[in-house]
């Protein structure tokens, strides 16, 4: 047959939409879009037809091959329409140790939690609307008492994230006049978010005192002037200056601030509520102990440290979150009933630390003791090697981190099961665990993957060695 004749063999699409096999298609997925697929895998066909050229295959080897692709079409067309549903945004195993990793979605979400948040996201809700008072309320009301008596703030509100609380904050206070900052804590947080350029967008001149590795008292005092509007202090928290070095602390400009009639304010990035020193890890600030140390401001992540949802969180004294609260910026800025809904659980579970430690996944994994984490790779281990595949596996030491810009040179020690693949390269491996329908994360060290069992779910390891059999 002619290349030219080919074509009328291809069925049209009327036919096709009416094809038996498809009709539960088009219930499913609707006719249009079943119509565009099957004009995508027939437009493919034609391609190959006409791409066809004298050569390395004649005119009856095309026509053969034509053929035998034909029957399969419509399925073609269900695979296409299947691959199409499944959304792009999916869960994924998280075998890096890095508890809180920004490319994957940071703080997880506890599932009980979850069922309740979807009980409110999924009808209407009193987001807005105070029940008692019978009028309208605020989104805040749900969450505000709460992390006053946890932060012992007199107020607090929330807003889509903490680089938006540092806008804001400074957009609504400092506007117009000078914000005093240690040359030390001018850093950038990432993703293009720096502190000077932050300050810059909100209307306010930055007044850097000290130095990179020292900043004393009497610089903040001398720098001083009738247009300063605020101190501000940033939490370094994805970098450390060590060796010779000096901060002011909170407690010690306070007084200052109060002198000069000036608010103090401190972004903690992190925002720790307990003390992290009961894991192992070394002393992050709390809240707690800024608002104690008389600042009047402090905003923090609600997916870092927290273990909650992303929001930046702002708490301090009612007259200046006032204020913030009326700022045009906050309603651009403002938190949905997602965050609103999540934020109360995490922070209920506040409350008791134990119950904190134990329903919140963030720090339930910073937690995880040596002997969790060594029968957990024991047990992924022995799966895997029980499914016999042609990689070698083994148990290896290793370290995980906090992440979120947290802790930077905190290490946790941690157990991974080690894979080594023996007919391909690990950087193939590692390409083809990405692309698993729960797609893989490890860490390729010494040409092995490492899966770090801190921050997998044994639940997980089932699918994670079919996977693996999958590929291999
Ligand atoms: C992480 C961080 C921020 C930004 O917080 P997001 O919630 O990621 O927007 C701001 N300041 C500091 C000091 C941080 O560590």
């Amino acid at each position: 047959m002619k290349k030219c004749e080919l074509y009328r063999c291809l069925p049209n699409v009327k036919t096709l939409l009416e094809d038996v096999e498809l009709q539960s298609c088009i219930e499913e997925y609707g006719r249009d879009t079943v119509k565009e697929t099957i004009q995508c895998e027939l437009g493919k066909l034609r391609a190959e037809i006409s791409q066809w050229k004298d050569g390395q295959e004649t005119e009856n080897d095309l026509e053969i091959r034509m053929k035998e692709k034909l029957p399969h079409l419509t399925d073609m067309v269900k695979e296409q329409l299947k691959e199409k549903q499944r959304p792009n945004i999916r869960p994924v195993i998280n075998g890096t140790g890095t508890i809180l990793h920004t490319n994957l979605g940071r703080a997880p979400i506890n599932e009980e939690h979850f069922k309740k948040i979807a009980s409110v996201v999924c009808g209407y809700s009193n987001m807005e609307y105070d029940l008692d008072a019978g009028r309208r309320g605020e989104r805040y009301s749900h969450f505000e008492e709460l992390l006053c008596k946890l932060t012992g703030a007199e107020a607090a509100m929330a807003v889509n994230n903490n680089a938006a609380s540092v806008l804001l904050i400074l957009s609504a206070l400092a506007k117009g006049g000078e914000t005093v900052i240690s040359h030390g804590e001018l850093i950038e947080i990432g993703g293009k978010f720096r502190i000077p350029d932050v300050l810059e967008q909100s209307g306010s001149v930055l007044t850097a005192v000290g130095t990179t590795n020292k900043t004393r008292l009497e610089d903040y005092e001398r720098a001083i002037t009738e247009n300063t509007n605020m101190i501000l202090k940033v939490h370094t928290s994805n970098y450390k200056i060590v060796g010779f070095t000096e901060s002011v602390k909170i407690g010690e400009l306070a007084p200052l601030a109060a002198k000069y009639s000036i608010p103090l304010v401190e972004d903690m990035g992190s925002g720790a509520f307990v003390d992290l020193e009961r894991f192992g890890l070394s002393h992050e600030p709390t809240v707690q102990e800024s608002i104690a140390g008389g600042a009047d401001l402090v905003c923090f992540s609600g997916d870092k440290l927290l273990g909650g949802p992303q929001a930046g969180i702002i708490v301090g004294k009612i007259k200046y979150i006032e204020v913030l609260k009326r700022h045009p910026l906050t309603r651009a800025l403002r938190i949905d009933k997602f965050t609103v809904a999540a934020l109360e659980l995490v922070l209920r579970e506040y409350l008791s630390k134990e119950k904190a430690v134990k329903n919140i996944p963030t720090l339930r994994m910073i937690g995880k003791t040596d002997d969790e984490t060594v029968k957990d790779a024991k047990k992924l281990c022995r799966m895997l090697k029980a499914a016999n595949l042609s990689i070698h596996v083994s148990l290896r030491p290793c370290c995980s981190q906090v992440g979120g810009g947290s802790l930077p040179q905190e290490t946790i020690p941690s157990m991974a099961v080690a894979i080594r693949p023996e007919q391909i390269s690990v950087t193939k491996l590692e390409e083809q665990m990405h692309h698993c329908s729960i797609p893989m994360f490890g860490r390729i060290v010494n040409d092995e993957i490492l899966l770090d069992v801190r921050t997998m779910n044994s639940k997980d390891f089932k699918l994670v060695v079919s996977q693996f059999s999958d590929i291999l």
